[in-house]
């Protein structure tokens, strides 16, 4: 007998046997059972989540001769024509990619007026809805206002924002979701039961983890694993044929991070490109190696404090909080940092075609101390409230190591050997528009409380986060910090050329100063006198909005700080 694919050999035959669309399979249940069976539905959610098999399962429901039942029995004519896609004439399936315009929609119009042939309903299910022409929903839409008694739709969409409104408010609407990993595995594990093949759990976790909540996904990979492997599946077999990078080489490019030794991680960067890897796949693997390290952690802390006997969970936790990551501590805040920096490295590599470079450009970035912008707001706000202690937050240490013992950082996992970091030409750092030294403190404390320059902080990672968009962060880099209050920030530009350009970028640059300070603070742009010559330090002036104002800011600790770091004096 030939081999028949799994995705189709393990298609789900009933509503109980779909994964990880409970939410669906019981309103339809309950639909089915109390005869409220709309004339129209819309199943909405990415590719290979069960849409058209959903469908279909409603169409034997509505036709099975002992229905309509959400139990179809998968015995009758009705439902095995269905199941076997020999159904033609009462269940029709369309593909709107192919079928969009406007006469195959009068055809459709003209079909649903005439009876079912054989059975109860007549059945549209049409796939990939969203391609269908504008003209020909017009034409839809007469047909979805007066629905025959025996016509029932279904619309599957991957887009569903693109399907119109009028259409939209005359159909049922159902989000199918992404299945999660874990269901997902537990599917594999009992299709692999069924099958009588062994496997490894984490090599299904793995094929679970590639297949992005899509079952069609899962199983085509499981096919390709089993197709290669003989005899029982393993982790190790999985990674080769996904063409996946060791969890060693993840494990010890974040421990090269973590050391904060640029030459490190470009000795790293390099060998990635000497062995062929893909450096974007690279990247989105490494920020998901993060992710779900931190996501792991974390609801392991929720199970641990639960059972601690407080009962519930506790609602948030500490910015400070303490994680793991190759053997070393991280804080929550500077994991959240680096999955956003990996982040905007993935992004810039869609329209940069030199992949190397980004990588070390962005892994460069985070390499420098990690300050947490946050924090410091909130001990300057302390500060203000006459706290003059700036005591550390409140840090919950919790024990919470991942079985990883710590790695070295070195390149060779399994060659042993001396490795010999490459002398690197010039100071990679300085492409970055920052000051590094290997040396520089690694945590957050020790920077906060040995320099006061805050302000002066948060100005240089707004101009590092700004090079998003290089055209601003350039501007910005030339322009002055005129203020800094709680509220509003204004920017002075010598240039004319330079404020026109920000101020069409005015969102972007509200937007990164409100991540970088985090909270949303006003940028006001002003044109500045030229006033000073070229190449002087900023001045940072306080500009306070009354005489009031003027005698409070200049006892407010705050400004005196500012005052202090930017050698600047109160105007009035
Ligand atoms: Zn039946």
């Amino acid at each position: 007998m030939s081999y028949q694919v799994l995705a189709r050999k393990y298609r789900p035959q009933s509503f109980a046997e779909i994964v990880g669309q409970g939410h669906v399979a019981t309103t339809l249940t309950n639909a089915l059972l109390h005869q409220k069976v709309a004339h129209a539905y819309l199943f909405s959610g990415p590719r290979g989540v069960g849409k058209t098999t959903t469908a279909r399962i409603l169409a034997k429901a509505l036709n099975c001769v002992k229905g309509p039942t959400p139990t179809p029995c998968n015995a009758c004519d009705s439902c095995l024509r269905i199941a076997q896609g020999q159904e033609l004439v009462d269940v029709l399936e369309i593909d709107a990619a192919s079928n969009r315009g406007i006469e195959e929609i009068r055809e459709l119009r003209e079909n649903v007026r005439y009876a079912p042939a054989r059975s109860r309903y007549k059945v549209y299910i049409v796939d990939e809805a969203h391609q269908i022409t504008h003209d020909a929903f017009n034409a839809f839409l007469k047909t979805l206002e007066e629905p025959p008694e025996h016509a029932v739709f279904v619309l599957a969409t991957t887009e569903h924002q693109k399907i119109p409104a009028t259409i939209l408010s005359r159909c049922q609407l159902f989000r199918f979701k992404r299945v999660s990993t874990d269901e997902l595995t537990k599917h594999l594990e009992k299709i692999l039961t069924s099958e009588k093949i062994k496997a490894e759990p984490e090599a299904l976790a793995r094929l679970a983890r590639a297949s992005g909540g899509s079952v069609r996904d899962s199983l085509s990979l499981l096919d390709q694993s089993l197709a290669y492997a003989s005899g029982s599946l393993t982790a190790k077999q999985v990674e080769m044929l996904l063409g996946f990078l060791p969890e060693e080489f993840l494990i010890g490019f974040a421990s090269a991070l973590l050391e904060r030794k640029p030459a490190g991680v470009l000795e790293w960067v390099r060998q990635l490109v000497d062995e062929g890897w893909d450096i974007p796949q690279f990247v989105r693997d490494f920020r998901e190696f993060l992710r779900q390290s931190m996501v792991d952690q974390l609801s392991e802390g929720g199970k641990e404090r639960k059972s601690e006997g407080s009962g519930a969970l506790t609602p948030s936790l500490p910015h400070s909080f303490t994680l793991s990551l190759a053997g070393r501590p991280i804080s929550l805040a500077e994991t959240l940092h680096m999955i956003k920096v990996m982040g905007q490295c993935v992004d810039e590599m869609r329209w940069n075609d030199n992949p190397r470079l980004v990588l070390e450009l962005y892994s460069l970035r985070l390499t420098q101390p990690f300050v947490d912008a946050g924090e410091l707001f909130r001990r300057l706000e302390a500060l203000e409230k006459g706290q003059p202690g700036t005591e550390a937050p409140v840090s919950e240490p919790l024990k919470l190591h991942r079985a990883t013992a710590p790695i070295s950082s070195s390149p060779a996992v399994s060659g042993g050997g001396p490795i010999h970091s490459p002398k690197i030409s010039g100071s990679p750092t300085t492409t970055l528009g920052m000051t590094s030294t290997d040396s520089a403190p690694a945590s957050m404390d020790s920077l906060a409380v040995s320099a006061s320059p805050d302000v002066a902080v948060l100005w240089k990672r707004l101009i590092t986060e700004l090079w998003k968009k290089p055209t601003v962060a350039s501007h910005l880099e030339r322009a002055h910090l005129k203020s800094a209050a709680a509220s509003e920030w204004v920017i002075g530009f010598v240039d004319a050329f330079a404020l026109a350009s920000v101020q069409r970028n005015q969102a972007f640059l509200e937007e990164t100063v409100a991540a970088v300070v985090g909270r949303p603070i006003r940028v006001r742009l002003v044109q500045q006198a030229l006033d000073r010559r070229e190449g002087e330090d900023a001045t940072v002036v306080v500009m306070p909005v009354s005489e009031e104002k003027t005698r409070a800011a200049v006892q407010d600790v705050r400004v005196q700080k500012v005052l202090d770091v930017f050698k600047g004096k109160i105007r009035e």
